[in-house]
């Protein structure tokens, strides 16, 4: 493969298979004394960082694939694979990924000629990625409606999009799948004309098969699964059930009734090699679930898109505490009328819903001891409606009130009118690229004799794209949206032995 970037320094090799940098990792350990006294301690890691360059066939398996997202995202890489353009009222539209991270955004490279401007290039060149053109799709819905006719009944896209877009979707079908009427809304029942029957034992090894006959017949070299299908409620965590990967194992063959599709579909992921990505807020990621996939060193990665208004928040309220203001109160209401927002009236899966949403501040929040006493927490509370006619133009009105200087008040409010599911569609695209190029890069310590190791099965570096991001077990979350990009930003660029982006500019500040 081409490399549009190439890194001209000892300390980056590249061979016909992959590029290694020398990387030294920089880290700071502080031992408090009674939060008085702080001792620092700068610790530098010598790694060896190896990108693997051949690109894998991918293919991508969408649960809920006939849903507002899934058709969305479909029509959006066939649109873009075939450059489609269509009339509208404004113009000519040309299909294009904004919104996406890694298409649409740039990161900065470093100083170009001359030392006078800063060079850009899109974050995709970093390293040698998936075209998204290249992706196959593919997946499984509950209804048993194709594709073309499931983008008419999302209404998201531009009817002029549509015409053109339904002979490349008519042939598609969701494969049948798991259905348990309790884990969804019971208004999502007449839906359900598509399911696998048996016991969930049977349903897990047909998922499996799914898997195994689509990576076979189009000759892929990889599969990501990703849940893009409706909120379920949360499932009870119960010792002997699915604490662990061999107790989840055999609750699925006694069928118990605690386990959720969601969560057959991410054991199917992991017991066939695949990553598996969860768009929902549903804790589908059981104990047995991480376990399962840490035995088969499988990648999960979620939980719930971060699309609108958790995205935003998690800009906002790092902006203000980073400001030293003080959020005291933050009110997050929002209406929208298609089929998630009619599957979110249920107050189960609004529950699932307002527990993602909620965490989204605290470590902003925790950040900052000079606003918040320990365990104090500005008042947060998130209200969804369902408004059939919006649609999918999901409405989100945003009200905080902040403490500033000698007891004065400050209120931002914010209104935000967005189809959704034209946000999540990159997001997901996103997180599969992202997901797929952390399988390609491995690390090891320099000068021992270790073998190289991957990222840990939980992928945090997808934190950016979820509203509640997973982890692996003990190790720090976080919200703050830029952050989140930094992480990703930097890890790219320390593939290439590249220093993280500082933003110092100290060369243009010294005299
Ligand atoms: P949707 O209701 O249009 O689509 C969901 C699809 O899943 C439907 O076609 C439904 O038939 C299908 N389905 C339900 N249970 C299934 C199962 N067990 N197996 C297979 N298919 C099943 O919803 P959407 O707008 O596409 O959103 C999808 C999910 O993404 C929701 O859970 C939503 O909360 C989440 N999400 C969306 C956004 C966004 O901005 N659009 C942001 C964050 C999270």
């Amino acid at each position: 493969m081409a490399l549009k970037i190439r890194v001209q320094s000892p300390k980056v090799k590249y061979t016909e298979d992959y590029i290694e940098a020398q990387y030294e990792y920089q880290t700071t350990n502080v031992t408090e004394d009674n939060s008085v006294n702080y001792t620092v301690t700068p610790v530098t890691t010598n790694l060896l960082i190896r990108t693997q360059l051949k690109v894998p066939k991918l293919g991508l398996m969408l649960v809920g694939w006939g849903g507002n997202n899934g058709t969305t995202i479909t029509a959006a890489l066939i649109a873009n694979k075939l450059k489609l353009t269509w009339e509208t009222k404004n113009g000519i539209q040309k299909a294009n990924w904004y919104g996406s991270l890694i298409q649409a955004s740039t990161v900065r490279l470093g100083r170009g000629k001359g030392n006078k401007e800063d060079v850009y290039v899109p974050m995709s060149w970093m390293l040698p990625m998936i075209n998204p053109d290249d992706i196959e799709v593919d997946g499984w819905d509950i209804s048993n409606m194709n594709l073309a006719d499931a983008m008419q009944r999302a209404k998201v896209l531009d009817i002029n999009l549509q015409k053109q877009l339904i002979p490349h979707l008519m042939h598609m079908k969701p494969r049948k799948s798991i259905y348990y009427s309790d884990f969804i809304a019971a208004n999502q029942e007449k839906r359900a004309n598509n399911i696998i029957s048996g016991t969930k034992f049977e349903q897990l090894e047909q998922i499996r098969e799914d898997i195994a006959e689509f990576k076979a017949t189009k000759n892929l070299d990889q599969v990501i699964i990703l849940w893009t299908a409706n909120t379920e409620r949360f499932s009870e965590i119960i010792p002997g059930v699915n604490d662990t990967a061999e107790n989840l194992l055999n609750a699925i063959k006694e069928s118990h009734s605690e386990i959720s599709p969601s969560t057959v579909f991410a054991v199917a992921a992991a017991l066939e090699g695949c990553t598996y990505i969860n768009g929902s807020p549903q804790n589908t990621f059981v104990p047995g679930a991480i376990e399962l996939a840490e035995k088969h060193k499988t990648f999960i990665g979620g939980d719930d898109f971060k699309s609108g208004q958790t995205k935003l928040k998690s800009v906002l309220v790092d902006f203000l505490v980073s400001a030293g203001i003080k959020p005291v109160s933050i009110v997050s209401y929002n209406h929208l009328g298609n089929n998630d927002g009619y599957n979110l009236s249920a107050p189960q899966q609004f529950r699932s819903k307002e527990i993602s949403k909620s965490n989204v501040v605290d470590d902003m929040v925790q950040s900052n001891k000079i606003l918040y006493q320990p365990g104090e927490k500005p008042d947060h509370c998130v209200v969804i409606k369902y408004v059939p006619y919006v649609g999918d133009s999901k409405r989100a009105m945003d009200e905080y009130t902040s403490e500033i200087l000698l007891g004065g008040h400050n209120t931002i409010v914010i209104h935000n009118t967005c189809e959704d599911s034209l946000l999540a569609s990159p997001i997901i695209l996103d997180l599969v690229l992202l997901a797929e190029i952390c399988s390609r890069i491995t690390f090891k310590l320099a000068d021992t004799k270790d073998e190289f190791t991957g990222f840990h099965s939980v992928l945090s570096i997808l934190s950016y794209l979820c509203k509640a991001p997973l982890v692996p077990q003990g190790t720090p979350v976080v919200n703050a949206l830029f952050r989140q990009r930094a992480a990703i930003e930097n890890i790219l660029r320390a593939c290439l032995a590249l220093p993280p982006e500082n933003n110092m500019l100290l060369e243009h500040k010294v005299d």
